[in-house]
């Protein structure tokens, strides 16, 4: 009876928004799909939304899969009928404009889970230093299995709480980039269902130009199901370390001075290098930082430069038992050839799994007080290192004033650790630098905070550096016209289309990244 129901609900949703649907192949769809569809209100409204809040897109159905194969044959069918009918995956939804949404067919609810069957736990290979984990598993559920075993991936993102299929789609950036690449940088194989509906294991040594592709591809190429990903053996303790600087190519200087020991033996070495810029000190402004405790012997509203910002160097060292002895050495000395304020040293030490998940302690508090789930319109910025300083002049001293509306990040990275046969593209420099303004709008009535302020801001930015000639590359991409992703990927476009007609012929995958529209002759409303 349920069945029913479920089926008549979604073919009448289809009939609604196609053209002669064949709704037989619906049904044998339907009854073919061993995970869970469901046109629960409460299933089709989160896939609505994002963590941007600043689009919806309501799905006509949202499948709970527990294997590649119920994954393949929603797309299959997609693929084989005429009705223009598109699947987008989900991970966990933190996209910001849209991305993991489709108006025209079935998301693909990829973490968690619902009812008795689940999708593949982590399986750990311990000898081999490797683990593979659905498409749909948290950071964080890959980081406890890992654990378990005394390891840990390698490169990470700065929160936890986001799906590997969903990072591994972008590329996974964090403070170790430096030293072990992107997140893609750390995967040794795939499972991934195309837009064929074909379920494909591929690598560096079969179905290599799948791999790539979807490395970075923005889920463009297919729906990832399994990640084999790179480990090693898990340090014990993190010495998390904050200097402060109110010389920015001083602070800049040193950022890329420690990314350029990423060769040299780890007790050489910082483990993470990032940044930010500090503006004002609301914990909206700070939530990634609650790091700058009451006891705190420097109150950092006395370092301010008149009209200028601070810039704050974010750098950890792993140690382990056996290595607890020299860490201070280890870290004095390296902390040597920096030149911040000599006064503003902060420095704790944690379990290294409290480091790892340290945004998620930040979350709850914003939760707390009603300001996570809040409209934010991010913008994340790859920048050329030879471009920088005109960045710092003309945004962080400029257009942003002394108002920042949420953390701003800075650090850098190493071209190097990247493989330029994935789809991501980063500025054509060997070191570029990641600049994330992660804002929340809130409706308080303060103009500076409000979305369209900063809506507005966000285009100055990019205005600016068009002017300016500083070449940037958008990281987390959004963009609503084909030709501005062929600019945005620019000479890597041509083999990204190639691919998206070799794997996703149809256009049937991911259309909320508005790179391609499905190429079905009956769609009349899809985004162009
Ligand atoms: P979703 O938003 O669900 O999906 C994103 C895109 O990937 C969609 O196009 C979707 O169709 C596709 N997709 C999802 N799953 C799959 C799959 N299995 N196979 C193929 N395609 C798939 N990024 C960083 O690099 N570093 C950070 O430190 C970082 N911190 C963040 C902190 C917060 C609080 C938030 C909200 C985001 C952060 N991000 C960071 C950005 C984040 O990596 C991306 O938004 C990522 O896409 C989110 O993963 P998700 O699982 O929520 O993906």
């Amino acid at each position: 009876m349920a069945t029913m129901l479920l089926l008549t609900f979604l073919i009448s949703s289809l009939i609604m928004v196609t053209v002669g649907l064949a709704i037989d192949s619906m049904e044998i769809l339907l009854l073919g799909i061993g995970g869970q569809l469901s046109v629960d209100t409460s299933d089709v409204e989160m896939a609505s939304l994002d963590f941007g809040l600043l689009t919806r897109g309501q799905p006509l159905a949202v499948l709970h899969p527990v294997s590649a194969q119920d994954i393949a044959r929603v797309v299959k069918e997609a693929y084989g009928s005429n009705q223009g009918m598109t699947v987008s995956a989900r991970g966990h939804g933190h996209s910001i404009n849209g991305q993991a949404q489709t108006t025209n067919g079935v998301v693909i609810q990829m973490s968690g889970w619902k009812g008795g069957n689940k999708p593949p736990r982590p399986r750990v290979w311990a000898e081999e230093r490797y683990v593979d984990v659905w498409g749909g598993e948290l950071w964080i559920d890959v980081l406890k299995s890992t654990l378990e075993y005394g390891l840990a991936p390698k490169s990470w993102t700065d929160y936890l709480y986001l799906s590997v299929g969903g990072t591994l789609s972008n590329a996974g950036i964090s403070g170790q980039a430096f030293n072990h690449g992107p997140q893609i940088s750390n995967v040794y194989e795939l499972d991934v269902v195309t837009g064929k509906g074909e379920v494909l294991t591929c690598s560096e040594d079969e179905n290599t130009e799948l791999f790539h592709a979807v490395l970075g591809g923005l889920g463009q190429f297919g729906i990832i199901t399994r990640a084999r990903i790179s480990l090693e053996p898990a340090p014990k303790m993190v010495r998390w370390i904050r200097v402060l600087y109110s010389n920015f190519s001083a602070f800049t200087s040193d950022q890329e001075h420690l990314i350029s020991l990423h060769a040299e033996p780890s007790n050489q070495k910082f483990d993470y290098v990032e940044g930010f810029v500090i503006v004002d000190e609301g914990l909206i402004n700070n939530w990634r930082s609650s790091f700058f405790s009451p006891q705190n012997p420097v109150k950092i509203s006395t370092l301010f430069p008149t009209g200028g910002a601070l810039y704050c160097l974010e750098i950890a060292k792993n140690y382990h038992e056996s290595t607890a002895q020299t860490i201070d050495q280890e870290v004095e000395f390296l902390l040597k050839k920096l030149n911040f304020i000599s006064t503003s040293v902060f420095t704790t030490d944690l379990l290294y799994v409290d480091f790892l998940d340290r945004v998620h302690k930040a979350e709850l508090k914003l939760r707390s007080k009603g300001l996570w789930e809040v409209p934010h319109p991010w913008l994340n910025l790859f920048i050329p290192s030879s471009k920088i300083a005109e960045f710092d002049k003309g945004i962080f001293k400029g257009i942003l004033g002394n108002k920042t509306s949420g953390p701003i990040l800075i650090y850098p990275m190493n071209k190097n650790k990247w493989d330029h046969r994935s789809s991501v593209v980063t500025p054509d420099e060997g070191v570029f630098y990641l600049v994330a303004l992660l804002r929340s709008a809130l409706d308080n009535g303060e103009e500076t905070q409000s979305l369209e302020y900063l809506n507005n801001q966000n285009r100055q930015i990019l205005r600016y550096c068009d002017e300016a000639g500083i070449k940037v590359k958008r990281y987390l991409p959004h963009y609503t016209t084909q030709q501005e992703w062929m600019d945005h990927f620019g000479n890597k476009w041509d083999r990204f289309y190639e691919m998206k007609m070799e794997f996703d012929p149809r256009h049937i995958l991911a259309s909320g990244q508005r790179i391609f529209t499905p190429t079905f002759p009956s769609l009349s409303n899809m985004p162009s």
